[in-house]
Parts: C-alpha cells; sequence; structure tokens
C-alpha cells in the first residue's frame, strides 16, 4: 500500500505480462515505418492497428510527476521540450497513417492501463477466453 512506486520500476514489463496473462496477442518494440518516421512502440496490436507508448514520468513530463530538474535548466527544459514535440509528432504521425494511439503515463496502474487497451482493441484482438 502506498510504496509501489519504485517496485514498479519496469511498468513495460508489467503491462506486457498482464496483456499476455488475458490473452492477447501483440509485438514488443515493432518498428513502425509512418513517412520518414520511424517509430518503436512499446507494444503494438497489428490487427486493428494499436500503438501503445508507456511513457515515463520524467522524461515525458508527466503533469503529476513532471519535475523539472534543479540543475542545468536550459538543458533540461529543451531537452524535455523536444521529448514533448516528438511524442506529438509521432502521435499524429500514426494516427495520420491509420493507428489508434495510446498513451499511457508510467504510474497508471496496470488494471487501468490494460482496461484502456482493451478498449480500443476490442474483442478483436482476444481469442474467445473469459
Ligand atoms: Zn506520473
Amino acid at each position: 500500500m502506498g510504496g509501489n512506486r519504485k517496485v514498479d520500476s519496469r511498468p513495460e514489463v508489467a503491462l506486457r505480462s498482464a496483456l499476455h496473462r488475458r490473452g492477447h496477442r501483440f509485438r514488443k518494440n515493432a518498428l513502425v515505418q509512418v513517412g520518414e518516421l520511424r517509430v518503436r512502440p512499446d507494444v503494438i496490436f497489428p490487427r486493428p492497428q494499436v500503438a501503445v507508448f508507456l511513457d515515463g514520468c520524467f522524461w515525458h513530463s508527466c503533469p503529476d510527476h513532471g519535475t523539472s530538474p534543479r540543475t542545468n535548466i536550459p538543458y533540461w527544459a529543451e531537452k524535455l521540450a523536444r521529448n514533448r514535440q516528438r511524442d506529438e509528432l509521432t502521435t499524429s504521425a500514426l494516427k495520420e497513417a491509420g493507428w489508434v494511439v495510446i498513451r499511457i503515463w508510467e504510474h497508471t496502474p496496470i488494471s487501468e492501463a490494460v482496461r484502456a487497451i482493451e478498449e480500443k482493441i476490442g474483442s478483436k484482438g482476444v481469442a474467445k477466453c473469459k
């Protein structure tokens, strides 16, 4: 209770095994070419084209935990701003290419993340399992 922030230091591993347990078939770290852009979502579902990104709170400036480093401020401000821009670019490029994009903060509970993904992939991706 309350102390599970550091334990889940590999959120993408936890998410993948949760999806796997629920019978979903997906690919991890697959390279997706969208126009000029090469994107590597954390998880993709190829049939309904769904790309899932697990965004780190710090690197992607989460509104709840995205802290600003206190040293080297201009460097970090620029770096984090670039990350945000790249996220937006990636998301819109994928959407234009017909992908459904799901971005999940690393602090999101796995059950919630799975639910958000299942909302998008629907029953198509699931082999009959209850
Ligand atoms: Zn966060």
